[in-house]
C-alpha cells in the first residue's frame, strides 16, 4: 500500500478547533439539544457554560491540556496502516486512528482530563460521574487519583454486578462506587442519582459527564475536548498518504469518539463520514441500539436534552441491546442527530456477529485487539472495502482496545478452556478443593 516513508515525520500538536461546534444560545444544534433540567440545576449549567467559554479563549488552558495528554496519556496517538487486512479483503486501503493507545485504553481519557482541568479552574474539589459499563468510571477514577479529587461514581446496581473488574479498579484508585438500587438499576438510574448529588453539592462538585450527550453545555464541551483525535488524524493522513481519506468511520454510542474524529474532516466535501450504531441481534425492539440508522428512533426529551431516542409512542424508553456495552444506550448526541439530519454524517449499523467477526479479522491479520465498540466501525469499513479500489482510502477510529472484552469475546467464540480457567481461579481464591 502506498504509504510515503519520507513523510512519516511527526505532525505538530493539535490546536483547538478554529471553528468549534457550538449550539445556539438555547443549547440547540439545529433541532436537537437544549438543557431540560430542574430549576435547581440551572446555576450549575450556567457556571459550566461560562467556564467553558472562558477556557476556549485561553491558550494556557489548551497548553495545559496538551501537556497532560502527552505526559499522562499516550498522545499523539498514531495512525496505523493495515496492509495485510486491506490485501485480504481486496479493494480499499484501510487505516486506523489509534485511540486505543491512550491511558485506560480508550478515547474517554481525553474528556476526563479536560473536564478535570476545567473543574480545578472553577475551584471544585469533588468529582461525580455516572457510568454504565464502567469504562467512563475507570477513566474518571484515574484522573481523580492523579489530580487529587475526591471521586464518587454512580452505577446501577445491576451494572455493578455485571462489571466487577471495572468496579474493582475504580475502588483501587480510591473512588467510591455507589450502586444505585432505584428503577431498573442501570445507567439511567445512575444518571438521576448523579444529578441529585450535583444539585445538593454544587459548591464543591463537578459532574463529569462521559459523552457528548445530556444538557448543554456537555455535548459541546465533550466534542471540543475530543477534537484532538480528528485534528491529529487529518495531519497524519496527509503526512502518510499525501491526501485526505475518502471515508472516515467511527462507532456511535453517545457520540463522543465519532465527533472527535469527524471534526478533522467535517468541512471537506470529498470525505464521507460514517457513524456505526449497534445493530445487535436484529431489528426487533429491544434487540439493538440503532437509534438513527434503522429509522426506529423518534424525537423526544429525556435525560436533560432533546434528541432521537428509542422509545414507545408514549415516550417510554425501550430496552436496548448490544454485544458492546459502551454502545448500549437509548439516546444519542444531539450533535450527531443534527449532523445526520443534515446529511453530513451517514448512519449505518453493524450486527453483533459481524462485529465479533471484525474483531477476529483485526487480531488475526494485524495483531491488534479492538474494543467491541470500535469493531462496529471496523465492521462497516470491512463491508465497504471489497467494493472499492486500492485508490480508495478508509480511516477507522479505533476508539478503544479489547482487553476488557475478554469475557464477552471468549463466550462469543465458545472458548471452553477460558471458562474452565475462570472456575479454577475462583475455586482457588475461595479455597475449594478439586480432590
Ligand atoms: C464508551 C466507549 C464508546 C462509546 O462512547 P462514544 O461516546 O460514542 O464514543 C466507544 N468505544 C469505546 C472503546 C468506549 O469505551
Amino acid at each position: 500500500m502506498s504509504v510515503k516513508p519520507t513523510l512519516l515525520a511527526t505532525v505538530p500538536p493539535p490546536l483547538p478547533p478554529e471553528k468549534p461546534l457550538l449550539p445556539d444560545e438555547r443549547g440547540y444544534f439545529g433541532e436537537f439539544g437544549g438543557a431540560y433540567v430542574p430549576e435547581i440545576l440551572r446555576p450549575n449549567l450556567q457556571e459550566l457554560t461560562a467556564a467553558f467559554a472562558a477556557v476556549r479563549n485561553d491558550a494556557n488552558f489548551w497548553a495545559e491540556y496538551w501537556r497532560e495528554l502527552t505526559t499522562f496519556s499516550g498522545r499523539p496517538t498514531p495512525v496505523t496502516p493495515l496492509p495485510n487486512l486491506s490485501r485480504h479483503l481486496g479493494g480499499a486501503q484501510i487505516f486506523l486512528k489509534r485511540e486505543d493507545l491512550g491511558q485506560t485504553g480508550a478515547h474517554k481519557v481525553n474528556n476526563v482530563i479536560g473536564q478535570g482541568l476545567l473543574a480545578r479552574r472553577i475551584g471544585k474539589t469533588r468529582i461525580i460521574a455516572e457510568t454504565g459499563a464502567g469504562q467512563h468510571g475507570v477513566a474518571t477514577a484515574t484522573m481523580a487519583a492523579r489530580f487529587g479529587f475526591e471521586a464518587v461514581i454512580y452505577m446501577g446496581a445491576e451494572d455493578v454486578e455485571r462489571q466487577r473488574p471495572n468496579v474493582f479498579w475504580m475502588e483501587q484508585m480510591g473512588a467510591k462506587v455507589v450502586a444505585v438500587e432505584a428503577g431498573a438499576r442501570t445507567l439511567k438510574d445512575a444518571i438521576n442519582e448523579a444529578l441529585r448529588d450535583w444539585s445538593a453539592n454544587f459548591a464543591t462538585t463537578h459532574y463529569l459527564l462521559g459523552t457528548a450527550c445530556g444538557p448543554h453545555p456537555f455535548p459541546a464541551l465533550v466534542t471540543w475536548l475530543q477534537s484532538v483525535a480528528g485534528t491529529e488524524a487529518r495531519a497524519q493522513m496527509l503526512a502518510l498518504t499525501g491526501r485526505l481519506p475518502d471515508r472516515v468511520y467511527a462507532c456511535i454510542g453517545g457520540g463522543s469518539n465519532s465527533l472527535g474524529i469527524f471534526q478533522g474532516f467535517l468541512g471537506d466535501a470529498d470525505v464521507t463520514l460514517i457513524g456505526a450504531e449497534a445493530g445487535g441481534t436484529g431489528s426487533g425492539i429491544g434487540e439493538h441500539a440503532s437509534r438513527i440508522a434503522g429509522g426506529q428512533g423518534t424525537r423526544g426529551i429525556a435525560q436533560g436534552y432533546e434528541t432521537i431516542f428509542l422509545q414507545t409512542p408514549e415516550g417510554q424508553m425501550v430496552d436496548t441491546h448490544s454485544v458492546a456495552a459502551g454502545l448500549d444506550y437509548v439516546g444519542v448526541s444531539p450533535l450527531i442527530a443534527h449532523l445526520a439530519s443534515q446529511g453530513q454524517v451517514q448512519m449505518v449499523s453493524a450486527l453483533d456477529n459481524e462485529v465479533v467477526e471484525a474483531v477476529k479479522l483485526l487480531m488475526r491479520f494485524e495483531g491488534i485487539i479492538p474494543a467491541l465498540e470500535s469493531a462496529h466501525g471496523l465492521a462497516a469499513a470491512f463491508r465497504d472495502a471489497p467494493k472499492l479500489s486500492p485508490k480508495d482510502i478508509l480511516l477507522v477510529n479505533l476508539s478503544g482496545r479489547g482487553d476488557k472484552d475478554i469475557f464477552t469475546v471468549a463466550s462469543a467464540l465458545g472458548d471452553t478452556s477460558w471458562a474452565q480457567f475462570l472456575r479454577q481461579k475462583a475455586d482457588s481464591m475461595l479455597g475449594v478443593s478439586h480432590d
